[in-house]
């Protein structure tokens, strides 16, 4: 990380992300280990530098392409309900974006495969995610509703755009015991976010949580 300016001055500073993180616990996110890298993490560097002074808002923003970096609280709360039952070892993101969530798994799990559908933003994280030292997230230019078959089965699999209905391919490459992190529901109208649980003899279960806004899953 050391030729990266980490450190900042004003908006980007530790204090500035400090105070966010302290109004994410005041909403509920508990989990200390979630809490420790979002505290470490420099959310300000996965984004434009037009916008970096808005990073430590607990606020989704544009990273181009018509895509966004997800909520603060929303990474967060899809972390926690993620790894709540004891931590994963091998993950799938689906919809890498901006590289942020990434990097908070990459931070916490043991191997990481993010896969992004449109090549720019594949590239600048999977780039960007090297620099900030990060060897154990593989970056893949493909289409996420496939899953990424070659590294299958995962222990936990989490979703950061929005399909009408859970993939196939996803509950496939789901580990039997394993858990998947999905918002789910047509653009325009309601999403919410489940959580599906594989259990040892493959059946599923699925849980909802709260109403969410996603980009939709192409
Ligand atoms: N996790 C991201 C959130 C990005 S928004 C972050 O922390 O910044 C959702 C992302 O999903 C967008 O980058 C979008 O291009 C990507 N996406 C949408 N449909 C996809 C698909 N079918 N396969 C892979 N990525 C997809």
């Amino acid at each position: 990380m050391s030729e990266l300016n980490i450190h900042g001055i004003g908006m980007t500073s530790q204090r500035t992300r400090d105070r966010l993180v302290d109004r994410l616990e005041q909403k509920g996110i508990h989990h200390k280990e979630v809490l420790r890298v979002l505290r470490k993490l420099p959310r300000h560097l996965f984004m434009d530098e037009a916008l970096a002074s808005r990073s430590y808002e607990d606020t989704a923003l544009p990273i181009g392409h018509g895509q966004t970096i997800s909520q603060p609280y929303i990474v967060a709360r899809m972390t926690e309900l993620l790894i709540e039952q004891g931590m994963p070892e091998k993950v799938l993101e689906v919809g890498t974006g901006s590289g942020y969530q990434a990097a908070v798994l990459g931070a916490l799990v043991k191997e990481l495969h993010t896969v992004e559908i449109i090549e720019p933003l594949y590239k600048n994280a999977r780039d960007l995610l090297y620099k900030l030292g990060f060897r154990n997230i593989r970056s893949h230019l493909s289409n996420g509703a496939w899953g990424w078959e070659q590294n299958a089965p995962y222990d936990a699999i989490i979703v950061t755009a929005a399909p009408d209905t859970i993939p196939q391919a996803l509950l496939d490459q789901l580990a039997a015991g394993g858990r998947m992190v999905i918002p789910v529901g047509k653009q325009r109208s309601t999403q919410y976010l489940k959580v599906i649980s594989k259990e040892a003899n493959g059946s599923i279960s699925i849980e909802d949580h709260e109403a969410v806004q996603f980009v939709p899953l192409v």
